[in-house]
């Protein structure tokens, strides 16, 4: 703990600082080395027969890439901003515009969508006559070897040099471009491997479950095994079929997931298909959505030996930002326990953290609530286009207000309490809709819930939920409610609950509750 002249309640990681390379791009901290693994594959889509790519293909299309558009993505200095192949065309538009994309890369399942947003499409895809109007990526990275022009050198990568404009998903508000610099991602990839080993290089395969759209999928999954060079597992959607499938045919050591997935590992009956007592899984990392207690303790019994490692990140930080993951070792000498269960874990080397009063403005000592504000290299360079926000966000002296609760306990592991806009306010009090959720499922008939606040004339705001019930279960909403309001304050019992078939949750495992809120009024009109 710092107290610095100010007085702040600032807090650092419990491990040492971790160097960082200075003038690199993203693609060369990435694929640094990797002509030593040429053979070794790098990609390999998750489906049965799927088409898989060594190293040496990586850093050979890259290049070509780079010299057939005089920019090519990320390693020529371009910026890359991914969109969710199951947008809708307008959605894409949107993006492409708001972006100022020069061009779209596609493939064939896409291009329909793509075709119409305004600028050049480039279409990887076997059947380019059925793409009028398609660049095709084969044609045009042969031309590039044939050409033989030089790589592009960029000049010395500079601390806000961009190479990465991720949209948030919007969930809590409008979509936004989070401008990401080669310096942030390259210090974030720093920090949250600072303890892999030199012996696990070349030897992790990891399942790539979250879309390469998403920061999780970007840094946590994709740069982070590339860097290790690993094996990249794809999976182009979640299915808990293929997913089970891949964890046993590809022989998966790390599994990077969300919550609603591990739902579905523990209480979907497909998981009986498939035997599962000889998975190569080493370790689970669990994040973008709160983890509940009970579902932590019923993986822990169904899947014995498996390490799970919650952390918590987002976008506007490059990803990770507190983890479990460290040290001794989880993948060779059995599990570990860092930080304590349902903590998100500790603070990443090179980070600074603290926990400020949203009304004061004030940092808060330890045990003590407040928004997580961070400050480090990895601190995005701002929204595109967007001013205001980005003043909003990150404030005179560097810090990224995340807009999240939570607080640090003696030994510095962090707990996150929930997300600001999502409290409920119930006269006065705050009511967290995670810790709710947790207790919904702990309730043997319970299959999922949300929790989420309604107005209210009386309290300003009230806590009702939505909850899918199990398959034969026989409880009514009245049972459920009076389960929960015996085990919270009174302030913070549900007023109302209704019985859905389905939760409805972003990509990265987030409920929509604007949604579900929306959904419920129009159902007790
Ligand atoms: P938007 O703000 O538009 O909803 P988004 O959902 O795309 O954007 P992300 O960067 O995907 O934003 O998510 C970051 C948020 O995810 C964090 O601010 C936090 O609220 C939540 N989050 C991440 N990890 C955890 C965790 N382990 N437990 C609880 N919440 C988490």
């Amino acid at each position: 703990v710092v107290n610095e002249a100010e007085e702040e309640h600032i807090f650092r990681s419990r491990f040492p600082p971790v160097d960082l390379p200075d003038d690199v791009t993203l693609p060369e901290f990435v694929l640094a080395g990797a002509e030593a693994y040429a053979d070794n594959v790098a990609l390999v889509e998750a489906a049965p027969g799927g088409r898989s790519y060594t190293y040496g293909e990586v850093v050979r299309d890259v290049a070509r890439f780079a010299r057939a558009l005089r920019l090519g993505i990320m390693s020529a200095g371009a910026v890359f901003s991914g969109v969710n192949p199951r947008a809708i065309a307008a959605e894409i538009k949107k993006q492409v515009e708001d972006s100022e994309a020069k061009l779209v890369v596609t493939n064939e399942v896409a291009y329909d969508k793509v075709k119409d947003a305004g600028v050049p499409v480039i279409s990887i895809g076997d059947d380019m006559e059925r793409l009028p109007g398609a660049i095709s990526w084969d044609e045009l990275l042969a031309a590039a070897n044939r050409a033989g022009a030089p790589v592009v050198a960029l000049d010395p990568v500079q601390q806000s040099d961009l190479c990465a404009l991720p949209y948030s998903s919007g969930t809590t508000g409008v979509s936004k471009g989070v401008m990401l610099s080669h310096r942030n991602l390259v210090s974030n990839l720093c920090s949250s491997m600072f303890a892999v080993g030199e012996e696990l290089v070349g030897q992790v395969v990891t399942l790539g479950l979250m879309p390469f759209f998403h920061i999780y999928g970007i840094t946590g999954i994709c740069c982070s095994t590339l860097r290790h060079k690993g094996t990249v597992v794809v999976m182009d959607r979640f299915d808990l079929r293929t997913f089970l499938g891949a964890l046993v045919t590809h022989r998966v050591m790390f599994a990077p997931i969300v919550p609603p997935v591990m739902l579905a590992m523990v209480k979907s009956p497909v998981a009986d298909e498939f035997d599962l007592s000889d998975l190569a899984l080493k370790s689970v990392m669990t994040a973008a959505a709160p983890l509940a207690p009970d579902l932590l303790a019923a993986f822990e019994k169904k899947f014995p030996g498996v390490q799970v490692e919650e952390a918590y990140g987002l976008t506007e930080h490059s990803c990770i930002t507190l983890t479990h993951a460290a040290g001794d070792d989880p993948w060779q000498q059995g599990p570990v326990q860092i930080a304590k269960k349902n903590s998100v874990g500790f603070i990443l080397p090179n980070l600074e953290v603290k926990f400020v009063d949203p009304d004061t403005g004030r940092s808060l000592p330890k045990n003590t609530p407040g928004e997580i504000c961070v400050r480090s290299q990895a601190v995005m360079q701002g929204y595109y286009r967007k001013k205001e926000e980005t003043e909003r966000t990150i404030d005179a002296k560097g810090w990224l207000h995340t807009g999240d609760v939570g607080y640090i306990d003696d030994d510095g592991d962090v707990f996150i309490v929930d997300r600001i806009k999502e409290l409920i306010k119930y006269k006065g009090f705050q009511v967290a809709p995670a810790e709710l959720e947790a207790i919904l499922l702990s309730h043997p008939s319970v299959e999922d819930a949300a929790v989420f606040g309604l107005p209210d004339e009386e309290a300003g705001e009230v806590p009702v939920s939505c909850v899918v019930r199990r398959r034969g279960s026989s409880e009514s909403e009245a049972d459920i409610m009076a389960y929960v309001a015996g085990r919270v304050a009174s302030y913070k019992k549900l007023r109302q609950l209704q019985f859905v078939d389905v939760i409805p949750k972003s990509v990265s495992g987030k409920i929509l509750r604007r949604q579900l809120r929306d959904e419920f009024v129009n159902r007790t009109k």
